[in-house]
């Protein structure tokens, strides 16, 4: 028998609800949820990452030791005259525990750049957020096959300047962009491909034991229908999920696809 170096890396089903749902709406989902997940014993952690007003609804609301909760964004200043944004640390303070950062929509639509993310995350990390930090490549970027560049840059660019300890609190998400809301998924192949890809290049920079403790999530059109067939390649940890998130049973359902 061999020394086991490493421990079991954390499988996760988290939702992304994006600009969806109303207060109450949120909250009855969230608490939907809740009962659903109340008799169940997932096989993994499940997150709802959920618009900031929501944010302290909802840790009320569910218990926090079944389903953890994450904010979609976070300011990349500490405080003071930045009007309409929402620091990391308040976020901390609604009893939230994750923060999505470098989400695709945030780069495209709002310039988040890598120099943004980093700062974002270093924010995150001070305030004891955990990230789960997004990756992926654009329709164009497949076709020139260059996914494996620019999932690279994105790392190098924003969470390579982590130390390990800091490294070691972020979770990744692959989420190609074509694959986001389109209803084309990475096929199992894909994913694994560029999973491993990431991986490798984890070991390359934190060593092997940290690169086998990294949660991988893919997001990208994952439904109950695929979710099984994806979370079976060994370098995917869970999904991201989020046209699937906004309803508790399909939620459910790719929750049990562990
Ligand atoms: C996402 O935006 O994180 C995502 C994975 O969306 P969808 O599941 O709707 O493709």
């Amino acid at each position: 028998m061999g020394i086991i170096l490493s421990k079991m890396r954390k499988k996760i089903v988290a939702g992304n609800w994006k600009m969806n749902k109303t207060l109450q709406e949120g909250l009855a989902l969230a608490t939907e949820l809740n009962n659903v997940l109340t008799d169940a014993s997932p096989k993994c952690e499940v997150i709802i990452g959920t618009p900031f007003i929501h944010l302290a609804s909802v840790t009320s609301a569910v218990d926090t030791s079944k389903i953890h909760v994450s904010a979609q964004n976070c300011a990349d200043k500490e405080s003071g005259a930045y009007t309409g944004e929402v620091s990391a640390s308040m976020i901390k303070s609604t009893g939230a525990e994750y923060v999505i950062l470098g989400h695709s929509e945030r780069r495209a639509y709002y310039g988040e750049t890598h120099e943004i993310l980093k700062e974002k995350v270093r924010l995150a990390l001070k305030n004891e957020l955990k990230p789960i930090f997004c990756i992926g490549e654009s329709k164009e970027e497949r076709e020139a096959n260059k996914q494996n560049e620019v999932v690279k840059a994105q790392l190098e660019g924003s969470v390579f300047n982590l130390s390990v300890e800091e490294f070691s609190k972020v979770v990744l998400a692959y989420e190609p962009v074509w694959a986001i809301g389109t209803g084309l998924t990475a096929t199992p192949d894909q994913a694994q491909e560029i999973h491993a890809y990431i991986r490798s290049l984890i070991a390359e920079k934190y060593g092997n034991e940290v690169a086998e403790d990294t949660t991988i999530l893919y997001g990208g059109s994952c439904k109950p229908n695929n979710a099984k067939e994806l979370f079976a390649n060994p370098d995917v940890d869970g999904g991201l999920i989020g046209g699937a998130s906004l309803k508790a049973d399909d939620f459910k359902a790719i929750i049990d696809a562990f």
